[in-house]
């Protein structure tokens, strides 16, 4: 079956209207807004009992493995702003060798390396851009440490909308110029995200842009919440026991909570919930501060610094809704060490054969310290995310060379 099955215009959508996750004050649909009176995310909400007639799991269970497959639960209204990629459900691969080093049958990584741009933020971008192409915008403006810069940059260019970039002058080297191949105006800065940030708030009215940061429009967190939709569907209807979530801005993690209370609503789950880990790392680690200290909100991390750059995040706008999401779910925050996310990588490369990005390879560092550390049990079905190719990211070179003119000794090789 073609991916575009599912882009037909007789599938509609239930969007009822925006709610200011902090206050509950309702919004229209169908119009341009950022973030609520209060200065806190939007989130969208649908007629979960119309959309639970038309979707049902024998519908989904004949329509093509694609993002667009929950359309009625998505917010795009006209089918002809969709700007699709071909943004494929992701494979849930088990790490045989790693876990039963440590007695453990059930770890798995969702690997989100596999959609466009090599990351899942295009699950959130192709849903913002689709929401902004239909609701007018010509450019769009927004900070990244990256990945969200690479897929924002690709889905407005195929669309016709502008983009404008800022990165902090240390992301890496391909995700700076997949931006700019991808028609995007990038600038490196000095400074980290929020500095980027600052600098997006400081010139969109002058400019005219469409602020597209991390929560600060409604619709990144619905294209973020398929992830949940998905690792649902995949596992049968039955979630697992614990997510370890490399948490930057929290969208992904926020987005599943949201959609697992949705299919709760639509009667497709129970009431039993993963317990939701936000990882992070050592040098950048404002929700496990917050989490330790037992409040809602999450003080700027100051002097972050730490190879994951995708979490690399000092503070975060939906901070609250992460830190509600752990709290509710039973689950916990933790960072890990750079050299932890090393050795991580490296082995689940060379043991399992699966190429990890740094932020991954801290879901797999957490999981082996949770479970040092008592707070998860081997017998616990585990679930790591891979949220980016592992290709994107500096390698050490381990080869060696040959010389073909010379005497080469084969038995040695
Ligand atoms: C953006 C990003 C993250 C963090 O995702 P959030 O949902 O914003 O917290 C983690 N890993 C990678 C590779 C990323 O690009």
């Amino acid at each position: 079956m073609r991916h575009d099955a599912n882009l037909t215009s007789d599938r509609p959508t239930f969007v009822t209207h925006l709610e200011c996750a902090m206050t509950g004050e309702h919004y229209a649909a169908d119009m341009l807004h950022g973030l609520s009176r209060v200065g806190r995310p939007l989130l969208v909400r649908y007629d979960l009992e119309k959309a639970g007639q038309v979707l049902t799991k024998q519908a989904l269970a004949g329509r093509p493995a694609d993002l667009w497959r929950y359309r009625e639960l998505l917010p795009v209204r006209r089918t002809e702003n969709i700007v699709s990629l071909g943004e494929n459900a992701t494979p849930i691969i088990s790490l045989d060798q790693i876990g039963r080093s440590k007695g453990a049958a059930n770890l798995w990584v969702k690997d989100e390396g596999r959609l466009p741009t090599g990351s899942f933020k295009a699950r959130g971008l192709v849903m913002a851009i689709s929401m902004a192409k239909e609701l007018g915008v010509t450019t769009i403006a927004m900070p990244t440490n990256g990945n969200a810069g690479a897929a924002a940059a690709a889905y407005a260019s195929r669309v016709g909308i502008e983009s404008v970039i800022f990165c902090p002058a240390d992301t890496p080297e391909i995700n700076v110029r997949e931006i700019a191949a991808q028609g995007a105006r990038v600038y490196r800065v000095n400074g980290l995200i929020d500095d980027c940030g600052k600098l997006v708030a400081a010139g969109k009215e002058a400019n005219g842009w469409f602020d597209l940061s991390t929560l600060k429009e409604p619709y990144r967190i619905e294209g973020k919440k398929t992830m949940g939709l998905e690792l649902a569907e995949q596992l049968g209807w039955e979630l697992p026991d614990v997510i370890f979530y490399p948490t930057g801005g929290g969208t992904g993690l926020i987005g599943m909570w949201k959609a697992f209370a949705e299919m709760e609503a639509l009667g497709w789950i129970g009431s039993k919930r993963p317990h939701m880990v936000a990882v992070q790392a050592e040098g950048c680690a404002p929700m496990v501060r917050a989490w330790e200290a037992g409040e809602r909100h999450a003080t700027r991390w100051n002097d972050a610094h730490t190879i994951a750059m995708g979490i690399r995040v000092p503070q975060a706008v939906g901070d609250f809704l992460i830190l509600d999401a752990v709290r509710e779910s039973g689950g916990f925050a933790m960072a890990v060490s750079d050299e932890a996310i090393v050795a991580a990588v490296d082995d689940a490369a060379r043991l399992d054969g699966l190429l990890l990005c740094p932020e991954g390879g801290a879901t797999l560092a957490a999981w082996r310290k949770a479970l040092g550390e008592g707070l998860i049990s081997p017998d616990d079905k585990a679930l790591l995310f891979n949220c980016a190719t592992g290709l994107k990211y500096p390698m050490a070179d381990q080869s060696r060379t040959l010389d073909k003119d010379g005497p080469i000794d084969f038995s040695a090789l």
